[in-house]
């Protein structure tokens, strides 16, 4: 019998992709690991894109430089982030594009999701989520970066989105810096659940190597934790801890 066998397991779209993508990088975050020295000008660019978004198809948008220097958080006393001047030029041009070719559509933003499912080993699986923008014919997810059509792990969170959609609407992956795009109309019905089965695994045999890959570039545990050869032994966790997050 299983010991860490549960009941239920909760995953989100966005911890099922980075396990299939980089298990090392699962095993970081769910350890809370937080890394001392990140640059994290690429995700500043990427909230202020999406906030200016979604004030777009609800309350209206700001200025630039509402979105640029971070929506305030009094419970916190601070701005959730604030973008460098390095990267005014990306939203600028993600924000331009975004109200060129999307004004005047109408969307629901930011939607969670909540999906019960059960995996080809009989596994039961709530999946969970945000889908950035949704209306009764399409999902989009933005994003602020280039070629959004070479990269893997994007095509496996839009087939997440694909799966949980009900009715099935047609999902795309839409870079608001170049226009590039894929899109899911179709998919096999177990894709998902075989994801689930392959991620619950990795978790009960304790294996989270690295995968390096493309978006390594991006990952904030790269040059603290990754490429300085930390083992994932540095930061002892018990299975039993992990599998339940
Ligand atoms: S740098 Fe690459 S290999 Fe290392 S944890 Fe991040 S995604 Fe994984």
């Amino acid at each position: 019998m299983n010991p860490f066998k549960k009941e239920i397991y909760y995953i989100s779209a966005n911890k099922l992709s980075m396990g299939i993508n980089c298990p090392f990088k699962l095993y970081l975050n769910l350890c809370h690991v937080q890394p001392k020295h990140f640059d994290n000008k690429y995700t500043s660019a990427g909230s202020a894109v999406h906030k200016y978004m979604e004030d777009m198809f609800t309350e209206g948008a700001h200025d630039f430089d509402y979105y640029v220097n971070g929506m305030y958080q009094p419970e916190e006393n601070r701005p959730l982030y604030v973008v460098p001047e390095e990267m005014y030029d990306r939203v600028k041009t993600c924000i331009s594009n975004g109200t060129k070719w999307f004004n005047g559509y109408s969307f629901d933003c930011e939607k969670p999701f909540n999906v019960e499912l059960k995996t080809p080993k009989g596994r039961k699986v709530m999946l969970n989520g945000f889908i950035d923008a949704i209306n009764d014919e399409v999902i989009y997810d933005w994003k602020t970066g280039k070629k959004v059509t070479t990269k893997d792990d994007y095509k496996r969170q839009a087939a997440v989105y694909y799966y949980v959609a009900e009715p099935k609407r047609k999902v795309i992956f839409k870079s608001l810096l170049d226009g590039s795009e894929f899109t899911v109309t179709k998919q096999h019905p177990n894709y998902i659940p075989s994801l689930c089965d392959q991620y619950i695994d990795r978790l009960e045999m304790h294996e989270f190597d690295r995968n390096i890959n493309a978006l390594c570039r991006f990952c904030e545990f790269r040059t603290e934790y990754c490429y300085s050869g930390a083992e994932y032994d540095y930061f002892p966790l018990e299975i039993h801890e992990l599998i339940k997050r």
